[in-house]
C-alpha cells in the first residue's frame, strides 16, 4: 500500500522546501521533505522540475509564505496593503506584521511546536497578553507585551515538557520556560526571519 503524505507535508512538497507546519516531526527523519523530495501528484516523480515563468516564481513565493503562517488570501493581501502604506520597505513590512501574529509569536516562543499548533493553544484561551487573555491568533503584539500562559492552564500535560527546557528564540522575544511568562522585546527587524523567504517577488506579484 502507498505510503500517505499527512496534507500539510504535501503543502512542502508542493512549495519544494520545508515550512515547518507539523512540528518536531519537521526536525526528525519522518519529514517527507527528507524522505522524498519531490512535487506531489502523478508528475511527482518526474526529476525534470517545470521551469516557473516570472509570474509563476511570484504565485508560488506567495503561496509558499503563506502556507508558513497559516494565513488565508484575503488576510494575507490585507497584510500586504497594510505594509504599502507604512514608511520603509515594503516587504520587510508585511514580514514584521505577518511574525508579530500572537499564534506566531506562541510558536517563536517555543510555546507550540509548529504555528498550527500555537493557533489551536491560542484559540482554547491558554495565553495571555499583559495578563489578560487572547484567543485571537491574529492578534498583533507591540514591543513590551508580556505573553504568559493562563495560570489555571499552566499544569495542562501539553505545556509538561515545556517546564524547565532549553528554548532556543529569535531575539527580538524571551520567554522563562519555569514561569511560562515571556516578553516581546522589540518589534521583529528583516534580520529576525527566515532568510530563505523572497518577499520582493510578493510584492512584484500584488504590484502588477
Ligand atoms: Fe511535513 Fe514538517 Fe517536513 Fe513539511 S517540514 S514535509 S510539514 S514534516
Amino acid at each position: 500500500m502507498a505510503r500517505t503524505i499527512q496534507p500539510d507535508c504535501r503543502q512542502c512538497r508542493r512549495e519544494g522546501c520545508k515550512l515547518f507546519l507539523k512540528g518536531e516531526r519537521c526536525t526528525s527523519k519522518k519529514c517527507a521533505m527528507e524522505r522524498r523530495p519531490v512535487i506531489p501528484g502523478q508528475h511527482g516523480n518526474s526529476k525534470r522540475r517545470v521551469a516557473f515563468s516570472e509570474y509563476g516564481t511570484q504565485l508560488r513565493e506567495k503561496q509558499k509564505v503563506k502556507r508558513m503562517y497559516g494565513v488565508l488570501e484575503k488576510q494575507f493581501r490585507t497584510y500586504f496593503e497594510e505594509a504599502d502604506k507604512k514608511a520603509g520597505v515594503t516587504g520587510e513590512n508585511m514580514l514584521s506584521l505577518l511574525e508579530r501574529r500572537l499564534d506566531n509569536v506562541v510558536y517563536r516562543m517555543g510555546i507550540a511546536s509548529s504555528r498550527k499548533n500555537a493557533r489551536q493553544i491560542v484559540n482554547h484561551g491558554h495565553i495571555t497578553v499583559n495578563g489578560r487573555r487572547v484567543n485571537i491568533p491574529s492578534y498583533r503584539v507591540k514591543a513590551g507585551d508580556i505573553i504568559a500562559i493562563k495560570e489555571n492552564k499552566q499544569d495542562n500535560e501539553a505545556f509538561k515538557p515545556l517546564r524547565g527546557s532549553k528554548v532556543v528564540m529569535p531575539k527580538w522575544v524571551e520567554f522563562d520556560t519555569n514561569s511560562f511568562s515571556g516578553k516581546v522585546v522589540a518589534l521583529p527587524v528583516r534580520e529576525d526571519i527566515d532568510a530563505d523567504i523572497k518577499e520582493q517577488l510578493i510584492v512584484e506579484l500584488y504590484s502588477r
